[in-house]
């Protein structure tokens, strides 16, 4: 996914699962490209005995003895991502609330498998005798040793069952508070007059009451355009805090829970806080060296962001007629008055774009950049799904001569807005791939995007979350526990924030025009103003994001503190303050879906996607370079350390000065 979206200016966030939270890899040996359809009573049906079967498949390698263990253990792996995987999906996906229902259900009977996997003594015993045969394997046994000392495989006995009970009731609870933003049932009324500012294409889409009033989902396509346009600031401020209060106050007590729950588990470890716990396996290794970075960006982006808030106030004066120095800027402000600058210094206009944009035209653009860089093909099947919205591709290999050529992989696409879906935008692994058993991998893309077309920052949204499937599809590790995004989580981020590139230049543009030749084009003009556009405004966001990573940081520093009043706290300290009733916390996915001490992977991922980017020299659609990333890279997974991975691509060691020309608003 994207970074976490809201609470702050609109520029910032998008949250989500990203990749696989929770769940590992994915499925079985079956030749077949799509994944499995199911509903709620098969998934009731099948719950128990899949459960049962993979749990008898555990028994069965842990009498095993000798060799083989890491062939075992990816079989096994698969076998149960084959079902919990879709399950999952299904969970976020599934049109049908019954289904969400029972897929959660099924879920929290399936989780605590992981748990058990990692901390079984005979395997652990199994993987540590065994003598890796190449670097790869070498990779993956230190893989499982890490998996299974921090599963408790390593611990006393009761200190063990204790570590199960807590991984249980954190995913336990980690489903429930996505479920509870995925199906909050807010509404906003708004009067024809409180939506003055906004285009009639926007209003006539919106649902009426009775009176003729407009009634507001929460998801994306209806907020964000509102906060950017609408004139009024009484409608923008209602609007703005019932997004900020998604999920509500019963996930403020879900999240307390989890952290009470991670930090006893550190403790089991002997570690100081779940900070220190979760890091050590992360690039950054320490939670020091998180801070030491946050406080290096904090740095670099303060001035900038008193700047750009400074003419945002003066233009909050011009607009309401009052003295420079007095309007009070509020967060529901930043979008409004961001637009209004960006529209009057750089002639962008966000919802104007949509038409340049259409959303099946931007999809085809995203699949073709991807084509001609890596050498593919898209091929569009019609399969069934689970809802009639959502598209599936063949992705096969394109031959020098033109020709199609072996199956690589299956992509799905689910695209607009329904009531009870994931409401923010992330890539699902629904089948991880694995040369060792000839199985390929499938990723679906789930978004919320706007039907007919889609503004700069969702474009840039598309191409991020494709670069998660492409992240996906493309790979070929051995083992499923490697594949694709199943990387360091402070790298996970680093291939679709480099893709998001791609929106941003002349070069792929072109390709724009022969998708849609009747599409209105950009001028090299137009695509320099754009780009000017989004760099203002970046001292603002990554502000933001800093202070949402310093958030994480405190939650799992020490004791963790009360999550809500610790937010306040710190949100009261910053330039734009803290809004009494918005409840940030309970929204912010990241926190509960795989990004807990984690949030910092955001920015320090960014680090080395611009870093690698330097790589094309400014020349986007090379396809050497292109073809030479596919392979150093995407196909790579985790099989290698991510800074090896980084250095082998680019012939030297990783800077982080490009991260920062572009935080602070000076790379070209
Ligand atoms: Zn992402």
């Amino acid at each position: 996914m994207r970074l976490a979206k809201f609470a702050a200016s609109i520029a910032c966030a998008s949250a989500a699962i990203v990749v696989d939270a929770g769940l590992t890899a994915a499925t079985a040996a079956t030749p077949a490209s799509t994944m499995q359809l199911l509903d709620a009573a098969a998934i009731a049906a099948r719950c128990d005995t899949e459960l049962a079967n993979v749990r008898a498949a555990k028994k069965a390698i842990e009498s095993k003895k000798g060799a083989g263990i890491f062939a075992d253990w990816n079989r096994l792996s698969m076998q149960f991502a084959d079902f919990a995987n879709p399950v999952y999906l299904l969970q976020n996906v599934s049109p049908e609330k019954a289904t969400r229902d029972a897929a959660q259900a099924c879920l929290e009977k399936l989780l605590p498998f992981e748990t058990e996997m990692s901390q079984s003594e005979p395997l652990y015993r199994r993987v540590r005798a065994t003598v890796p045969s190449d670097a790869i394997d070498k990779v993956f046994k230190q893989d499982l040793i890490e998996k299974f000392e921090d599963g408790g495989a390593t611990l006393p006995p009761d200190k063990r069952k204790r570590a199960q009970e807590i991984a249980d009731e954190v995913e336990r609870l980690g489903l429930q508070f996505s479920k509870n933003v995925n199906e909050d049932p807010t509404t906003v009324v708004l009067t024809l007059a409180e939506a003055s500012g906004m285009p009639e294409a926007w209003i006539a889409a919106r649902k009426r009451d009775a009176n003729g009033n407009l009634l507001l989902g929460l998801d994306y396509p209806t907020v964000v355009p509102f906060l950017q346009n609408a004139t009024s600031e009484v409608a923008r401020r209602k609007v703005w805090l019932a997004k900020n209060r998604e999920g509500g106050e019963q996930n403020l007590v879900l999240l307390d829970r989890a952290l009470k729950l991670r930090y006893e588990l550190s403790q089991l470890h002997g570690v100081p806080d779940f900070a220190t716990y979760a890091i050590k396996r992360r690039m950054a290794q320490t939670p020091a060296a998180v801070n030491d970075f946050l406080g290096k960006v904090q740095a670099a982006v303060d001035e900038v962001e008193a700047r750009e808030l400074a003419e945002l106030r003066e233009d909050k004066a011009k607009v309401t007629g009052t003295d420079p120095a007095s309007p009070m800027l509020y967060r529901w402000d930043v979008p409004f008055h961001q637009e209004r600058v960006r529209r009057a210094r750089f002639q962008i206009d966000q919802e104007a774009l949509r038409a340049y944009f259409p959303t099946d035209k931007s999809v085809e653009f995203a699949m073709k950049l991807a084509e001609r860089l890596y050498g593919i093909a898209f091929v569009e099947r019609k399969v069934p799904t689970w809802h009639e919205d959502v598209r599936y591709y063949d992705v096969i290999e394109r031959l020098p001569s033109g020709k199609n050529g072996a199956f690589i992989g299956g992509a799905y696409l689910d695209l607009y807005p329904r009531e009870g879906k994931y409401n923010h935008a992330a890539a699902f692994s629904v089948r991880a791939g694995s040369t060792l058993t000839k199985r390929t991998p499938i990723s679906a893309l789930v978004t919320n995007f706007n039907r007919k077309g889609l503004d700069h920052d969702e474009l840039e949204t598309l191409l991020h979350e494709f670069g998660h499937v492409l992240h996906g599809v493309l790979s070929k590790t051995r083992y499923v526990d490697q594949s694709g995004t199943s990387v360091k989580r402070d790298f996970v981020e680093a291939p679709s924030q480099m893709f998001e590139e791609w929106a941003r230049r002349e070069e792929p543009f072109k390709l724009f025009a022969e998708i849609c030749p009747e599409c209105p084009r950009l001028t090299s003009a137009q695509i320099k103003q754009l780009d000017a556009s989004r760099k203002y405004g970046q001292g603002t966001r990554f502000a933001r994001q800093r202070e949402y990573a310093a958030y994480d940081m405190k939650l799992h520093t020490g004791v963790p503190p009360a999550a809500m009043s610790t937010w306040a706290e710190l949100e009261g300290k910053t330039r734009l303050g803290h809004i009494e009733g918005s409840l940030f916390p309970a929204n912010f996915g990241h926190l509960m879906g795989g990004y807990a001490a984690g949030y910092y992977g955001y920015m320090w991922s960014q680090v080395l996607a611009l870093d690698m980017l330097s790589a094309f020299d400014g020349k986007l659609m090379s396809l050497d370079v292109g073809r030479r990333y596919r392979q150093a890279i995407l196909a790579q997974g985790g099989q290698r350390p991510p800074h090896e991975l980084v250095e082998a691509f680019l012939g030297r060691k990783p800077t982080s000065d490009a991260f920062y020309a572009e935080i602070t608003g000076r790379r070209n």
